[in-house]
């Protein structure tokens, strides 16, 4: 393993997603020395997930959407010093600058270490996890990871898949798996997309995305899929995986499709791990996730952090970019096209809106039974949660933490964090704060670190 090197750059992007790729290329053409670290193997985020690499372009490009703008990115991205395979665990203020570490490699973990006058932190989100009876059992996944999957391996989740949660995500989905000749037996969105109707100031950003998810909605249409508006995943049965699921009307109405696959997904959550460490300015958005505040020019309140994409607010990959162009050009002192902001502020509104109509309730922390788990890490159940605030005072996330070792596993809480959070607040009737968010999304290292390379670090001068 090769010890920390540290080198001094202008600008050091973490995430290689929409975002970041956009905020790397435009803070390159005005002339800075450019890093972007991402932690996978190929640059492209959630949005753009590689196919295997003997797969030629064209299938790329069926597989996904805007593939010529990640064609265009790429072919700007020659300015730009892209690692690969870095994993940033830690951000921390120097007095001029910031300090940047990172592991190379998933195997050989080598400490690198980046000195920077700017960072821009991109590292997008992950799914949030809303547990239900049966969530454990094989074969139900993340919607996101199914469409990985099916994306990154082309395999295939099921072949009689169920969907379920809600959010724009389900639709994208399930399209997919239906292209890729997959059997899909049910959409079930909790919410009420007519909703949207009701929000007048979103319907400039409506716009496109109607025919976007009228398109959805065809392909459903075509090959007969029930979208089931109004339904929620009350359970996943099976023995040794899922072979029937539940949805339910909230009136309790229930409807059981045999599946060998269940896809859920109940929206995201921002990764803020990062961006804690220097303690910028947050807020909690509209679908009640802990995002940065940021200024028109993509600056957070620490000077000299930006930050960009869905760390900002989930808002999807088009904001997404935008945020990136724009803060691109604030690193360099280049003007901002004003249709690049009224277009960012249309997006914004559709997303405050697309928040409002996908709302994930917290009827599942009231319902969970009490020996379902709540934590897989650690193992924790609902149960033992309930009993914590009840009998030891736990009135937290982190006094659940302290208390059940909920969040205390390989995950550290990234997945279990905010359902813990609603468990909490359903049990004790104590709503959770932006304080208790910061808790629950605070984690230094950012990722598990293998002493081994904190100790090279520290050996070659650094103070990890
Ligand atoms: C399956 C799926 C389908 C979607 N379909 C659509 C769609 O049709 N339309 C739409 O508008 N949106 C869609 N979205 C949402 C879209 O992907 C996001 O809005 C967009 O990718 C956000 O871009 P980002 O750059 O903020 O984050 P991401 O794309 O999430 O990129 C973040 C990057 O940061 C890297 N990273 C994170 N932490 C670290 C670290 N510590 N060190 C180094 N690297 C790190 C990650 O590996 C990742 O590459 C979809 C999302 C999913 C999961």
């Amino acid at each position: 393993m090769a010890d920390a090197q540290r080198e001094q750059v202008d600008v050091v992007v973490v995430g290689a997603g929409p975002s970041g790729l956009a905020a790397a290329v435009e803070a390159a053409a005005g002339g800075l020395r450019v890093v972007l670290l991402e932690q996978s193997a190929r640059v492209g985020g959630a949005y753009w997930r590689h196919s295997p690499d003997h797969l030629d372009d064209l299938a790329e490009v069926r597989l996904h959407h805007d593939w010529t703008t990640f064609r265009r990115l790429l072919a700007r991205l020659r300015a730009v010093d892209v690692r690969t395979e870095h994993t940033v665990w830690g951000l921390e203020r120097l007095e001029l600058g910031f300090r940047v570490r990172a592991l190379r490699g998933e195997v050989e973990r080598a400490p690198v270490v980046l000195d920077a006058t700017s960072v821009v932190v991109a590292t997008g989100t992950h799914d949030r996890v809303a547990p239900f009876p049966g969530w454990t059992l094989p074969g139900v996944m993340g919607a996101g990871g199914g469409q990985a999957l099916l994306k990154g391996s082309l395999v295939a989740p099921g072949s009689r898949v169920a969907l379920a949660g809600t959010g724009p995500l389900l639709l994208v989905v399930a399209d997919g798996l239906l292209r890729s000749g997959v059997e899909v037996v049910a959409v079930a969105e909790s919410g009420h997309p007519t909703a949207y109707g009701l929000h007048p100031s979103s319907w400039s950003g409506l716009a496109s995305r109607t025919q976007e998810a009228a398109a959805y909605v065809a392909t459903l249409a075509q090959h007969r899929v029930p979208y089931l508006a109004g339904r929620t995943i009350r359970a996943a049965h099976g023995a040794d995986r899922v072979e029937r699921v539940t949805f339910a009307t909230r009136r309790g109405r229930t409807r059981e499709y045999d599946v060998d696959a269940l896809l859920v997904s109940h929206g995201f959550t921002p990764q803020l791990e990062l961006l804690l460490q220097v303690e910028p300015e947050t807020r909690v958005d509209g679908d009640g996730s802990l995002v940065v505040v940021v200024d028109d020019r993509q600056r957070t309140s620490v000077p000299g952090v930006l930050a960009t994409g869905e760390v900002t607010g989930v808002g999807g990959a088009s904001l997404a970019i935008l945020e990136g162009y724009v803060a691109g050009r604030a690193l360099s002192d280049r003007a901002v096209d004003p249709a690049v902001l009224r277009r960012i502020d249309v997006h914004r509104r559709f997303a405050r809106t697309m928040h409002a109509v996908h709302v994930t309730r917290d009827t599942w922390a009231r319902d969970l039974p009490d020996d379902e788990l709540v934590c897989r890490c650690e193992e924790v159940t609902a149960g033992a949660v309930r009993a914590a605030c009840r009998e030891l005072g736990v009135d937290d996330v982190r006094g659940a933490k302290l208390m059940t070792r909920a969040g205390m596993g390989l995950c550290q809480g990234r997945m279990c964090g905010r359902a813990v959070t609603d468990l909490v607040a359903v049990t004790t009737g104590r709503e959770p704060d932006r304080a208790d968010a910061v808790r629950a999304a605070g984690r230094l290292p950012a990722v598990p670190v293998p002493l081994s390379a904190l100790a090279r670090e520290a050996r070659t001068g650094g103070d990890a």
